[in-house]
């Protein structure tokens, strides 16, 4: 059986939920095909933090477009996603980051994102959780929201869905199909599916299947685990980073979200069929919990907590993979997320839809391009220590990272 569609979107995560949510809008027949349910591997299982103040002025424009889109979203749409506009603290212990800090909160002044270094009294106000004795810098994010991943990604697909989106789950694409340069559609496990335009938003799998030395990126496990309720806790408390440990921390459930970079990450070599079969790791969770022992002891008990985690993809130069593949006219990848993909997914997916309109957008996307790798070759282990680093070190910028 073969079907016609204006565009096909594999992966119904947070990314393909998006974008065939805003496509269908521009009046295209779309199809969102998953292999598995919808909306339920990586995505769900995410933390759902968003933070509007990047290392550069571009990934700022996105991350602050993308939670302006998920503040209209529920008024839009009618579908809560459980957003809080809680803020966010970073705490620095060692001189680089307390610098770090500070030459953020400048650049935010600069970019027009609210940021603000605080003393130790205010902090503990705003989040009484925490302990500020081992702090050397603390800033304040207000504009920072979180949400929740699962409601989220459910929503985009289903909004799609409203929009005259085709969901598909239980299809899995085995091939892209590409004639003389351009893609024809897809064959997938019920047939192939003819369309122009194809984005690969397959997630840990999308490297796989675009078979194209133009995406260099690799699967890693990230977890994070949630403590039962706890008296303390409230859901307008703020998102909390302790940069040293590369520990995030928020309000969750009526208890405690605990999340991390360990320095020595599971890379996903070969990427498993399901997230539902990857390996969880509790003493990965136990070594990021005592490395914030000071600021959070709370942590110092762990019984009962829920553990979770995902396989997010990180890239050779940190950067996200958006915007057209090289060789191949018509297919488009959205991915490459460095656990960063949910937040900005609806501010990606409008990005990504700007260039499949008019080529010439790509070029106010241009470092996230997948066109910068074109002609490079890079050995695997190189490009699995690349991402093992770069995950192991999320939260210091270049020069704290030459510092450290
Ligand atoms: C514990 C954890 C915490 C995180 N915290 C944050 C956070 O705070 N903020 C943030 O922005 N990001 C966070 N992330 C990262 C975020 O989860 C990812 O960036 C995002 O989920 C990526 O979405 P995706 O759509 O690419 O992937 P997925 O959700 O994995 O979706 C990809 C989909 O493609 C489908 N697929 C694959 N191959 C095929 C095929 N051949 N045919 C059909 N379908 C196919 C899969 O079945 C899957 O449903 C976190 C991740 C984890 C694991």
């Amino acid at each position: 059986m073969t079907e016609r569609a204006d565009a096909v979107v594999i992966g119904s995560g947070a990314l393909g939920g998006s974008l065939a949510y805003l496509l269908s809008r521009t009046g295209r027949r779309v199809l969102l095909l998953d292999r598995h349910g919808i909306a339920s591997q990586t995505s769900p299982r995410a933390a759902g933090l968003s933070a509007v103040l990047r290392p550069d002025a571009l990934m700022t424009r996105l991350a602050r477009r993308g939670a302006a889109l998920l503040e209209n979203f529920e008024p839009e749409t009618g579908i809560a996603i459980g957003l809080h506009r809680s803020g966010s603290l970073k705490v620095a212990r060692s001189p680089a980051l307390a610098e770090q800090l500070r030459q953020e909160v400048a650049r935010g002044a600069a970019l027009g994102v609210q940021a603000a270094v605080i003393d130790a009294a205010t902090a503990r106000h705003l989040m009484p959780l925490l302990r500020t004795d081992s702090a050397a810098a603390i800033a304040h994010y207000p504009e920072d929201i979180y949400l929740d991943p699962a409601l989220f990604t459910r929503g985009v697909c289903e909004a799609a869905r409203r929009a005259g989106c085709v969901l598909r789950p239980g299809t899995r694409v085995e091939e892209i199909l590409v004639e003389s340069g351009k893609v024809s559609g897809v064959r997938c496990s019920s047939g192939t599916i003819t369309a122009p335009v194809i984005i690969d938003a397959a997630g840990a799998w999308a490297r796989a299947l675009a078979r194209s030395t133009a995406l260099p990126m690799v699967a890693v496990r990230h977890q994070l685990l949630v403590t039962p309720p706890l008296q303390a806790s409230r859901a307008d408390q703020p998102v909390t980073r302790i940069l040293d440990a590369n520990v995030y921390v928020r309000p969750c459930d009526g208890g405690l979200m605990l999340g991390g970079y360990e320095a020595t990450p599971l890379i996903l070599e070969t990427v498993p069929d399901s997230v539902d079969e990857m390996p969880l790791d509790m003493t990965v969770m136990r070594g990021l919990a005592d490395a914030v022992a000071a600021e959070f002891p709370v942590f110092a008990d762990l019984s009962g907590a829920k553990l979770r985690g995902g396989m997010p993809t990180m890239t050779l130069d940190d950067e996200h993979l958006i915007g057209p593949v090289p060789g191949a006219e018509g297919l488009f990848v959205l991915g490459g997320c460095n656990v960063g993909g949910l937040s900005t997914a609806l501010a990606f997916a409008e990005a990504l839809i700007a260039i499949i309109e008019d080529p010439d957008a790509a070029a106010a996307i241009a470092p996230l391009l997948p066109a910068r790798f074109a002609g490079q070759t890079v050995t695997e282990a190189a490009l699995i220590d690349a991402c093992r680093l770069h995950y192991a070190q999320h939260y210091w910028s270049a020069a704290a990272r030459a510092a450290m």
